[in-house]
C-alpha cells in the first residue's frame, strides 16, 4: 500500500510502497478514506515530541471502513470485534491502545495510562491507505456526515471537548488560539448557551471577524484584556507567555485550561494572579467516554467543520501551509481510491 512517511524528524514526509499492514486477533484492518491533519502531526515532524516510532506513518483523525476483522483468541478481556463487520464505517482517534490495568485505567483516567500507545506517533496511523488499530478504541461515527467532514471531529473536536468540560459550568468562556479546536468548541459552547470570548494574534482581524460570524460576544488580540471577566479559558495557541495573560483575564475562581500537548515555557507571574482560587491546569489525550460524548452531541449542535481536501501525495504540502498559517480549513488527506 502506498503512505506518506517520516523516516527522521526534521524531514519532509516520503511516499513509500510498505506492506499492507495485517490484523492480529482483537484489531481491525481499516481502508482509510479520510485522515484529518493535526498540529500535534507539526509538532512530531519538527522532532518537538520525544521518541516517535519511526520510520512512522502519522494521523490521527482518521475516518475508514472496516477490510478485515483479525481472528482468534485475544488476552484481552474487552475485545470488541464482534461489534464489528466488513464495510462498517468508524472512527480512529489519538489513543490507540491502553493497558486497562494501572491505576490511571482503574480509576476512568485513561488518557493517562502509563502504557499508552498513540496513533500517528507510538503506532502507525492514517496518512495511508490502509491502517490496523485495536477494535477497543475505534468509534461508531454519527450518519449525518460524510467521511472529509467528519474527520477533524475525531482529534479537534474531541481535545477540544476534553478541554471544553474541564472548564466546568464557566458561563463566560474565553478561548485563546482560535483554531481549528477553538471553531468546534466554539460551536458546543454556544450551543449550550456560554458567552464566548475569542483571543487571535493581535493583528488578525480576520480570525476576529471569524470568530463574531461564528457568534462569539467579543473577538480581540490576544494582548487585549476582554471586557468582562471570564469564569473559563482555554489555551489551544502553544504559546506559554499566553498563560499568566488568561490567569488575569479571570473572575475568582475560574481556571485556564492548556489544551495542546506542547507548549512554549511560561513565563513566572505574580502569585495574586493565581490567588482566589484560580486554576491552571492541562488536558492530556482523551478517554473513550469524551470521544463517544463528543460524538452524541456534535450532530445535534450541529457542529460544522471546514476543511481544505489535499490527496495523501500533498501530504508534505497540507504541513507546510498548516505550519505557516496558510491554511482556510482542517486539511484532510485523502488517499487514492
Ligand atoms: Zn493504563
Ligand atoms: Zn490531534
Amino acid at each position: 500500500m502506498r503512505a506518506m512517511v517520516l523516516e527522521k524528524a526534521r524531514q519532509p514526509l516520503v511516499l513509500r510502497d510498505v506492506p499492507k499492514p495485517k490484523p492480529k486477533a482483537g484489531q481491525l484492518l481499516v481502508r482509510v478514506s479520510a485522515c484529518a491533519v493535526c498540529r500535534t502531526d507539526l509538532h512530531i515532524v519538527d522532532g518537538e515530541l520525544p521518541n516517535p516510532k519511526l520510520p512512522l506513518i502519522l494521523g490521527h483523525q482518521i475516518v475508514g471502513r472496516v477490510e478485515k476483522i483479525g481472528e482468534g483468541p485475544t488476552p484481552e478481556s474487552a475485545d470488541r470485534t464482534s461489534e464489528f463487520k466488513i464495510g462498517d464505517r468508524i472512527g480512529i482517534p489519538w489513543v490507540g491502545w491502553t493497558d486497562g490495568d494501572c491505576v490511571y485505567c482503574r480509576s476512568n483516567r485513561e488518557n493517562l495510562c502509563d502504557r499508552a500507545r498513540f496513533t500517528g506517533y507510538t503506532i502507525d496511523g492514517g496518512y495511508g491507505e490502509f491502517v490496523v488499530i485495536d477494535a477497543r478504541f475505534c468509534f461508531r461515527l454519527p450518519e449525518q456526515y460524510n467521511d472529509v467532514d467528519l474527520a477533524p471531529l475525531l482529534c479537534a473536536g474531541m481535545l477540544g471537548y476534553r478541554s471544553y468540560r474541564k472548564t466546568g459550568d464557566a458561563r463566560r468562556l474565553g478561548i485563546y488560539g482560535f483554531g481549528n479546536a477553538a471553531r468546534l468548541i466554539a460551536q458546543v459552547a454556544l450551543y449550550q448557551g456560554r458567552e464566548v470570548f475569542a483571543f487571535t494574534r493581535p493583528s488578525d482581524k480576520a480570525g476576529q471577524e471569524a470568530a463574531k460570524k461564528l457568534g462569539a460576544k467579543w473577538a480581540g488580540g490576544s494582548d487585549d484584556m476582554p471586557p468582562e471577566k471570564l469564569d473559563g479559558a482555554i489555551i489551544f495557541a502553544p504559546v506559554g507567555q499566553l498563560v499568566p495573560v488568561a490567569l488575569r483575564s479571570l473572575a475568582k475562581g475560574g481556571i485556564v485550561v492548556c489544551g495542546g500537548i506542547h507548549m512554549s515555557d511560561i513565563p513566572s507571574f505574580p502569585y495574586a494572579d493565581l490567588w482566589e482560587e484560580r486554576t491552571i491546569c492541562s488536558v492530556a489525550n482523551l478517554t473513550r467516554r469524551d470521544g463517544e460524548e463528543f460524538l452524541e452531541i456534535a450532530p445535534r449542535v450541529p457542529v460544522r467543520t471546514e476543511t481544505e481536501i489535499f490527496p495523501l501525495e500533498e501530504a508534505n504540502t497540507a504541513l507546510n501551509r498548516f505550519r505557516s498559517g496558510q491554511l482556510n480549513g482542517t486539511a484532510v488527506l485523502m488517499p487514492p481510491r
